[in-house]
């Protein structure tokens, strides 16, 4: 496997990827028994990294794993990370897992968690998709009810992403009791008239660092933006529905189920959210917001 990742962090130590090896009895392998984060680095610097650290503990804190380091710490790990690539953009990635222990559902109160890190080239969303749009499909949200936790265990996001994929589309768009939860590894925004609506933070989705970014965008521009819960019937009637991630960022789906959405082109309303994004990480970038 071939990865432009010069050293990880794994359990205390810098190492070469090649020689990070786990037990085969880490309950992540097993169980899928872990949590995660993904955080993007502009010009060196972490993006918005309080709160991916205060959503990493909340992931943790649900599953019943202490975290393993202190905010202080996790910064260090980061920027160690970051150092070897200079200023380049790049996301790093985090995982911590229960730890190795005989395999039992129950677990032992005393593992030691698994802690593994790496930072990896940024992979720019594509000018493309951003300016003409992508498509998705509809398709029940099978997930457990616990989306708000970041865990590894992504099986029905897996199998939920692959199904679009497979139909040649980007994204599937979740519906859980005939409401928009989010996407497979994105939430979604839904415009109507000029307003925004995603769906509330709760159990059933995410609470993604992007959406968070875009609510709070809309509230200093004036744009009327509503966290509601937001009906299938509402999604196809939409002018405009977009996805966003932190890789992502924000992009136009133009297309849902093999309908168009709206006109079936990027809409307004996303160029001026798109514009309010990428000002905001360029302010980031020069150290003038955090
Ligand atoms: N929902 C799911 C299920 C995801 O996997 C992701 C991306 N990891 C998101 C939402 C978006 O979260 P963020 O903006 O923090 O990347």
């Amino acid at each position: 496997m071939k990865q432009n990742i010069s050293r990880v962090y794994l359990n205390g130590e810098f190492v070469d990827p090649g020689e990070a090896t786990v037990s085969a009895f880490d309950r992540g392998f097993i169980f899928g028994d872990g949590v995660y984060e993904v955080i993007p680095v502009y010009g060196g610097r972490p993006f918005r990294l309080p709160q991916h650290l205060s959503r990493l503990k909340a992931s943790l804190g649900a599953i019943m794993i202490a975290n393993p380091l202190s905010d202080e710490q996790w910064g260090k790990i980061i920027d160690e990370l970051v150092q070897d690539a200079g200023k380049t953009d790049q996301a790093i990635y985090l995982q911590i897992t229960r730890g190795v222990a005989p395999r039992d559902h129950a677990f032992p109160a005393d593992t030691t968690p698994t802690v593994f890190a790496y930072a990896k080239p940024m992979v720019y969303p594509d000018t493309v998709e951003i300016e003409k749009g992508v498509a998705a499909i509809t398709t029940a949200d099978i997930r457990w009810r616990r989306c708000d936790i970041k865990a590894i265990a992504l099986l029905a996001n897996v199998v939920l992403r692959q199904q679009a994929v497979a139909q040649g589309k980007a994204e599937a768009i979740l519906v859980h009791n005939g409401q928009v939860t989010e996407g497979a590894a994105s939430n979604i925004f839904v415009v109507k008239e000029n307003v925004l609506y995603t769906a509330p933070k709760g159990e059933q989705i995410l609470p993604g660092i992007t959406r968070d970014l875009v609510v709070e965008l809309a509230r200093q521009n004036n744009i009327d933006c509503r966290e509601v819960s937001v009906s299938e019937k509402q999604l196809h009637e939409a002018d405009e529905v977009w996805l966003t991630s932190s890789m992502k960022e924000i992009l136009p789906i133009v297309e849902i189920d093999g309908m168009m959405v709206g006109n079936g082109k990027r809409g307004p309303m996303h160029q001026r959210m798109f514009d309010l994004y990428q000002s905001y990480k360029d302010a980031f970038r020069a150290g003038t917001v955090e």
